[in-house]
């Protein structure tokens, strides 16, 4: 069996965003609590005592306080259940939470070349000592199974896979440490249970639904995939910013080329919307947007949702 816990459910920023007045920031500072989310990362464990974070989110230490199943064993002086980090993509929201994690606990950094190349070339990441903190680099299309700190399997297998999506913001523009090159930017992972056989995808950033893609989606227990926005120019016509989904990297929910009508009739057992942003109105418990993603059988996560599979 799987646990899964989702971490944070929010794109970067969060749910309020510190420098944000929209409407759905304002409710969630006073009002609304229950619209807070942290930025986007899951955990998930085969055995309940090991667990493995899919993305270090920049509230990491928030979220490591908030779930018990990442509390440390009783008795211990130092001890975390935290074996490793499995990373999508170099952004902040992914990375940051690294750093959050330099007290001499050891671990394992799962990442493609290309983000680790990310983590390489900014000596502030050389915090995590080498000795304790083993950077692993993960190859598409390449299944592997996660290592329990004992170097033994934790029954857990994890497939990456290129998604369509965009580099980090904050090297748009400037040369990539890795080259101008290549895939591995953007991942999509396929995490299976090696007892059962189940397995779900994680998808926190995807510009589009390819039939590639759909194909293989078909069948999953679960899936977590990218509910950034739910239409395209929300930020622009919210007046909150010039940038749009795709310009980002993020398919819309809505729309005939969105999330919830490409995946429409796909066997999926949970369809789950995660890394979605303040802006979008399907966080609103009565909005409109709400009611059509949940007819379409989606669900809208809160931070702290433990689900197994
Ligand atoms: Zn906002």
């Amino acid at each position: 069996m799987l646990r899964v816990v989702v971490l944070g459910a929010g794109a970067g920023g969060g749910v309020p965003q510190w420098n944000c007045g929209c409407a759905v920031c304002r409710k969630a500072r006073t009002e609304q609590p229950e619209l807070r989310r942290t930025q986007a990362s899951i955990a998930v464990s085969a055995d309940g005592d090991h667990w493995f974070l899919v993305n270090a989110s920049p509230d990491l230490r928030q979220q490591l306080i908030a779930t018990p199943q990442l509390h440390p064993a009783r008795g211990k002086l130092r001890h975390s259940p935290v074996a490793g980090v499995i990373l999508t993509n170099g952004e902040i929201d992914a990375v940051a939470g690294l750093l959050s994690m330099r007290e001499g606990w050891p671990f394992t950094i799962y990442a493609h070349q290309r983000v680790l190349s990310i983590l390489n070339s900014n000596s502030i990441f050389n915090v995590l000592s080498e000795k304790n903190v083993r950077r692993q680099p993960i190859e598409l299309d390449q299944a592997f199974e996660l290592a329990l700190p004992a170097g033994t399997p934790a029954g857990i297998e994890v497939l990456p896979f290129a998604v369509p999506g965009k580099g980090a913001w904050y090297l748009e523009g400037k040369a990539h440490p890795a080259g101008a090159d290549g895939e591995g930017d953007t991942l999509g992972l396929r995490i299976t249970d090696k007892a059962s056989g189940k397995h779900f995808y994680f998808l926190a950033a995807c510009a589009r639904v390819t039939d590639d893609l759909k194909a293989r989606l078909a069948g999953a227990s679960a899936i977590f995939f990218d509910g950034t926005v739910w239409r395209d120019d929300e930020l622009i016509a919210a007046g909150l910013g010039n940038k749009t989904g795709q310009g980002m990297g993020h398919i819309s929910m809505s729309g005939a080329d969105g999330a919830i009508e490409r995946l429409a009739g796909l066997d999926i057992g949970r369809k789950m919307f995660l890394h979605i942003n303040n802006s979008n109105p399907v966080l609103l418990g009565d909005s409109n947007e709400r009611k059509a993603a949940e007819r379409a059988g989606w669900q809208i996560p809160s931070d702290g949702m433990e689900i197994t599979l």
